[in-house]
């Protein structure tokens, strides 16, 4: 009867095990089936027991024989689950193994040398009867150990170690009986098993045995107070056993073997306690000195070879085929573009790649470090003319397309080059050079090469000094302008090619400083990008220009349908509350939302990345109309017109100059218009400056124009007094011109 209950909890908790890896996505499987197995096994065991301690020879063996097996297959089984997570670390297995023979002494003193005198059964019996309790302890161990690696103590695991401390109990009741004679107790001795049973059957049914695998960020320490308290007594184990146990031949031998193999353990674990101090010394140096992403040197490692080459270096002489420090700074042009069209793990990617190609291309020893975003450093020793023909060699390498998501994107670097050798560099004293001063000269190089266009690459000079020097100061210079009211509007018409009637006006940015005298937009529009101050500037031009349209609005300066053109750059599109910016200025100067054209450049559709692409929608959702400025000079093409909510072109005044002269420039123009006209897109033409152009772009049907032909861009006030407040005729505008 007993029997019959004890099979049916035992098969119960079986199923569940079974059942673990379906009901609860617990992965891997295979722990769980041989957790099932081991449950079997146990239970055939524990059934043949009574039967087999009644016999003699091996069949005194077979409950024995089964039960250490079901123990085999436990211990694989929380193996399996603690391999699952993680790899097991040196020191935690001499941690193991160190207790393991701690309570493997105790064990053999205490119980199983005891159980092995009793007389009139087989010696192997006994002695495995005391040797139970040890196979418990390795299964806690490997409880312990997981409990290390895994997510919190949660239920599932707080059962089977429940289950696992039940048979330790059991097992221990059994020895000490066994110890004085019994190998089958009572049927309360059953009673730690049965609950055992049930407990590791509820560990595979509760749904959080699937965390059971699932991997936290806790690091398994070295060295912590719990694992010295679970050390501490196993170490201590031969001492303290040795006034206790009887000292016969046999205790004698198992304290010798035990404590030798404790020291040998202790000496283990120290070795290993240094190495793994060593390894995590190594690196966490690697680490400081190492980008994460592409492994390449960082920035830091690439200062310290810099530094080294430098003194190791000849100094330089004026010849170029002396050996010189080089350093070449590469920056991928369009890396942004990537990242906000296809995403961070897009860029990651091209990243990789990129190093990989520079680590391939590039010879040892040169060292190839990733300085920063897409910014990557060559640092070698070596002659000028070998180093153009590596600069080469990678600009080549890198315009292979990669493949990035589903496209193949081609990357091409801007490289920017500096030697030490003289007449390169500023031939400075050889002292001055430093790792930071030639990566600062090789980054302005670059920097030169990149606004000289794409997939170049320059080699510094001293002159580049002073440029950048410039672009500081008017950096500057700008800066207070815009806070002191230096800047100003001029307005230029735009006018009917026909009657030469005023329909709009291009707001046009002026700057005069009070040193350098009045500075051309072309020069410091470009600045304020880089700096980021043009979104300030941008804010000013629009407020500027709505208020100066409100107030002709007011005075009924302006007709109705009268628009005024203001330019926006592509980084003011790039940020993503500027059409509520727009939308709240027109609200402000209560201007009508038709009244305004933005004009854009070609490059704003080429590149677009996903930001810009919703800024335009939005822009154009809100009811401003959208020009391409200088349409013609990038790389227009039909595409991109017709993807971007634009609503007009400027023809570039490159190909209104040759009209009258130049075919080519004329089959352009028709072209142009011929497009537009197809695509519903209003035409304007710039810098019209002769009635010939005027007249042949009339014949090529377009319509309206602006240029010095009519004005040259005025201040407001004159602009109020000559296409405003005065009814102008056609003849006395060409005279007003011919005198701006
Ligand atoms: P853009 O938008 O293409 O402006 C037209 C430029 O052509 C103006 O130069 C104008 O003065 C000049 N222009 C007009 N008619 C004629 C002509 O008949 N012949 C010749 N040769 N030139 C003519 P400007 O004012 O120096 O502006 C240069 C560029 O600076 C502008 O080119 C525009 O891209 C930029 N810019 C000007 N103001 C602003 C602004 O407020 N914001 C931004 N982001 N850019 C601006
Ligand atoms: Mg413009
Ligand atoms: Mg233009």
């Amino acid at each position: 009867m007993a029997a019959a209950v004890f099979a049916t909890v035992a098969l119960a908790a079986v199923a569940a095990m079974l059942s673990a890896p379906r009901l609860h996505h617990a992965a891997p499987h295979h722990p769980w089936y041989l957790l099932g197995a081991a449950g079997t096994t146990f239970l055939i065991g524990a059934l043949l027991r009574p039967w087999s301690v009644e016999r003699m020879g091996w069949q005194a063996l077979l409950g024995d024989a089964f039960t250490v097996s079901g123990y085999v297959l436990m211990a694989l089984s929380l193996g399996g689950l603690l391999r699952a997570r993680s790899v097991m670390q040196r020191h935690a297995i001499i941690d193991g193994l160190i207790v393991c023979v701690g309570a493997g002494l105790a064990t053999t003193l205490l119980l199983a040398i005891p159980a092995a005198s009793i007389e009139g059964r087989p010696r192997v019996v006994s002695v495995l009867a005391g040797l139970y309790p040890l196979f418990d302890v390795v299964l806690v161990l490997l409880l312990v150990s997981l409990a290390f690696t895994t997510s919190g103590r949660r239920p599932a695991y707080m059962l089977l170690l429940c289950g696992i401390l039940l048979l330790l109990a059991g097992d221990l009741a059994y020895a000490i009986i066994g110890a004085s004679g019994h190998l089958t107790g009572g049927r309360i001795i059953d009673v730690p098993f049965l609950l055992s049973c049930t407990a590791i059957g509820a560990a595979a049914l509760h749904p959080s045995v699937a965390d059971l695998t699932r991997p936290t960020s806790v690091p398994v320490q070295t060295w912590s107070l719990r694992r010295l308290l679970v050390i501490m007594p196993a170490m201590l184990v031969p001492f303290l056993l040795i006034p206790l146990v009887e000292h016969g031949h046999a205790e004698h031998v198992a304290l010798a073997a035990g404590g030798t193999a404790m020291v040998a353990l202790l000496v283990a674990r120290a070795v290993a306690a240094v190495r793994d101090y060593a390894d995590a010394q190594l690196k966490s140096e690697h680490q400081a000195t190492h980008d994460p992403l592409t492994g390449l040197p960082n920035r830091l490692m690439l200062a310290r070879e810099i530094g080294r080459l430098l003194s190791t270096a000849p100094p330089p002489k004026t010849s170029s085929a002396e050996v010189a420090v080089w350093v070449l700074f590469l920056d991928l042009d369009g890396f942004k573009l990537v990242n906000d069209s296809w995403g961070h793990e897009a860029g990651d990617h091209l990243l990789v790649e990129v190093a990989r190609r520079l680590r391939d291309t590039v010879p040892q020893p040169a060292m190839v470090a990733r300085v920063g975003g897409d910014e990557f450093v060559v640092a070698r020793l070596g002659t000028r003319q070998e180093t153009v023909t590596l600069v080469e060699q990678i600009m080549e390498r890198l315009n292979a397309p990669v493949q990035v998501s589903s496209a193949e994107v081609v990357i091409t670097p801007s490289i920017g080059v500096v030697g030490t050798t003289a007449g390169m560099a500023p031939v400075p004293a050889v002292a001055a050079v430093t790792a930071e001063a030639l990566m600062r000269d090789a980054d302005t190089a670059m920097y030169r090469a990149k606004s000289d266009g794409r997939g170049r690459w320059t080699e510094f000079d001293a002159s580049m000094h002073e440029r950048v020097r410039e672009r500081v100061e008017i950096e500057l210079a700008l800066r207070q302008a815009l806070s002191t009211g230096q800047l100003h509007l001029a307005y230029q018409p735009i006018v009917e090619l026909g009657s030469g009637e005023l329909v709009g006006a291009e707001a046009l940015i002026r700057w005069s400083d009070p040193v350098r005298g009045p500075i051309s937009p072309a020069v410091f529009i470009p600045i304020a990008e880089d700096s980021g101050l043009i979104s300030a500037i941008g804010r000013w031009v629009l407020d500027e220009t709505l208020r100066q349209v409100a107030a002709w609005r007011a005075d009924s300066l302006i007709s109705p349908d009268f628009w005024v053109s203001v330019n926006v750059s592509p980084r003011q599109l790039r940020d993503p509350t500027l059409p509520s910016k727009v939308s709240e200025a027109l609200r402000r100067w209560d201007v009508p939302r038709s009244g305004l054209v933005l004009e854009i450049t070609e490059s704003v559709m080429i590149d677009a990345s996903t930001v810009t692409d919703q800024v335009l929608f939005d822009l154009r959702r809100l009811g401003v109309k959208m020009v391409v400025d200088d349409f013609g000079t990038g790389f227009s093409a039909l595409g991109y017109l017709r993807r971007h909510p634009v609503t007009g072109v400027k023809i570039d005044r490159s190909f209104v100059d040759g009209l009258g002269t130049d075919a080519e420039d004329e089959e352009i123009v028709r072209a142009v218009v011929a497009m537009s006209t197809a695509l519903k897109l209003t035409v304007v033409a710039e810098g019209v400056e002769t009635a010939t152009q005027q007249d042949v772009l009339s014949t090529l049907g377009v319509t309206v124009g602006q240029g010095h032909l009519w004005s040259a861009p005025v201040s407001a006030e004159e602009f109020t007094e000559r296409w405003l407040a005065l009814a102008v005729l056609p003849e006395a505008t060409q005279d007003a011109a011919g005198s701006s």
